[in-house]
């Protein structure tokens, strides 16, 4: 009997130690990107926040790595997508831009693009899309990896590449927008139907309700004293108008399905997808982790149409951090407090829309790449008798047409010192040179290492181009975009929260591609396959 009953102890004991041996992990990793978000919006509406909304609440509770950079350009949305999830640069995933110049295929690529697979839940064309051209893995694929395939992950945003090149190739469903329906969608490469729960949700037309509602201001006008006044010649009219109140947008019910993400309400709608899929797909609800990857496509559109010290963002901002409290409060009551982790940043920040510099003596310009090219063109066409010497001017590089050149036997070291010559006299343009010069041609160590870590040579072009501080690519004479080294463009918010994190922050630099691997070192798993980045130990409890 006493044998037995040691043995039962024994037992018991060794149960114990087992428990505490096994891996200890959060039921639930929320990943947020807010798509263009610049670190300094944590601070310029501070004061403005709400006390229960998700800036205070990870800012004050959670961890903020203050100095995080993007360690390449072009910083723009896919790279920025992709290297937060795979801890990884363009020069080793592929996602060199959101679109690029394919030299084997002679033609402009999208990065999600996928002509094998269709469309779910529209018969639109907006769902032939997959991660395919994503070369490495995500660290969702790492956590579906470690488990067996066991944990669920779903990517959600309105942008297609915001929610396939965060939940990976191994992902359980990604979700986005069709602006040509209204509606959430997906694509073959996931399933072929949509779930039940995704077509309830589509049914309640929450669109046409928001365009009912209009936007405007959540505070009284005179209190958005951190903002330039509405109504500025240099704002997109992106809804019809460039001012408060856009309490209008009834007319586009039915009609135009896009003018959403250009409100602070596409991220109403991310928001309540998202709290969606973790009801009905149970994210979160037993002890094998699960990963939610948001992205929030809205600011983008609103931030390149309005500019960063416009009444739009502020009021965008501010509402974003309502629904971030929203989603914490959400979670706290679904998964649990204290059971789930989630880190929210940015995939790049954006520039001043260059004519609020000027009016504030500030340095800036627009330079109109499109028409430079175009000009170009004309000229070598009469000097060479070719058509389209320079076939594409995307992501700050120009691709030459090397089969016409090739077949006319045309010297290309000859075209491309003409053209680095003629891109110096541009105004605005501050650097040109032929990119195989890139290791040797005097640059600053930092803008070097960005361009590198941005080359993958069968997507990249012959001819690089730097701006100069404050100058943007313009395609218009509104509005602003990101895109290169720039701190503007490239330094980004990094916030954790919950599980497994401590409470504080640093100053040290850090890098988009220290996330991937930080979400690795929390979660015990293997870093993607890509990863170049390094764990942010002081975060880890
Ligand atoms: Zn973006
Ligand atoms: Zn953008």
């Amino acid at each position: 009997m006493r044998r037995l009953f040691m043995a039962f102890l024994f037992l018991l004991t060794g149960f114990a130690a087992s428990s505490q041996q096994s891996i200890q992990r959060p039921k639930l990793m929320v990943g947020i990107i807010v798509d263009q978000m610049r670190w300094d919006y944590l601070y310029r509406f501070y004061d403005r926040y709400a006390s229960n909304g998700g800036f205070k609440r990870m800012l004050n509770q959670g961890f903020t790595c203050e100095n995080t950079l993007i360690p390449f350009a072009p910083t723009v949305t896919a790279c920025g997508h992709s290297s937060i999830y795979s801890g990884t640069v363009p020069a080793i995933s592929g996602i060199t831009g959101n679109y690029w110049w394919d030299r084997e295929q002679q033609r402009t690529v999208y990065c999600t693009e996928d002509k094998s697979v269709n469309t779910v839940g529209s018969s639109s064309a907006a769902g032939k899309q997959s991660p395919k051209n994503m070369l490495v893995t995500t660290i969702c694929d790492e956590l579906r990896l470690a488990t067996n395939f066991k944990s669920k992950v779903i990517g959600v945003a309105i942008k297609d590449r915001g929610g396939i090149l965060t939940a990976g190739h191994s992902a359980n469903a990604a979700y986005w927008y069709d602006n040509s329906v209204g509606n959430w969608i997906s694509s073959t490469y996931y399933m072929t139907e949509l779930p039940k729960w995704v077509k309830d949700f589509n049914n309640q037309k929450l669109v046409d309700k928001y365009y009912q509602q209009g936007w405007n201001l959540l505070y009284p006008a005179s209190t958005y004293i951190n903002s330039t006044t509405d109504e500025k010649s240099y704002e997109a009219k992106a809804l019809g108008d460039n001012k408060f109140p856009y309490d209008s947008l009834k007319k586009y019910i039915g009609k135009d399905y896009g003018k959403i993400t250009t409100t602070p309400m596409g991220n109403t709608l991310t928001l309540e997808f998202a709290k969606s899929a973790v009801v009905a797909e149970q994210l979160g609800a037993d002890n094998i982790t699960d990963f939610l990857a948001v992205s929030f496509s809205s600011p983008d559109y609103i931030g390149h149409s309005y500019g960063p010290n416009s009444i739009e963002t502020e009021d965008g901002f501010l509402r974003l951090d309502k629904e971030l409290g929203n989603l914490l409060d959400f979670l706290d009551s679904k998964v649990g407090k204290g059971q789930y982790t989630v880190f929210l940043s940015a995939d790049h920040g954006v520039a001043h829309t260059p004519e609020f510099m000027l009016e504030n003596k500030l340095p800036g310009g627009r330079v109109y790449m499109n028409t430079v090219m175009s000009n170009f063109n004309k000229t070598l066409a009469e000097k060479y008798g070719i058509k389209n010497i320079i076939v594409a001017d995307d992501n700050y590089q120009l691709h030459l047409n090397h089969p016409s050149l090739d077949s006319a036997k045309v010297d290309k070291e000859e075209v491309i010192d003409w053209l680095v010559k003629k891109l110096y006299a541009e105004p605005g343009i501050d650097r040109a040179f032929a990119m195989e010069n890139l290791n040797e041609v005097p640059l600053p160590a930092t803008i070097r290492k960005m361009l590198n870590n941005g080359y993958y040579p069968r997507r990249n072009g012959e001819i690089q181009v730097i701006l100069k501080p404050g100058y943007i690519d313009a395609w218009s004479n509104t509005g602003t975009t990101h895109g290169l080294w720039n701190p503007y463009d490239t330094h980004i918010p990094l916030l954790w929260y919950g599980w497994g994190i401590k409470q504080g922050k640093t100053n040290r630099e850090t890098y988009m591609t220290d996330i991937a691997p930080t979400i690795a070192a929390l979660l015990h798993i293997q870093m993607p396959s890509g990863s170049v980045g390094t764990v942010i130990p002081e975060l880890l409890k």
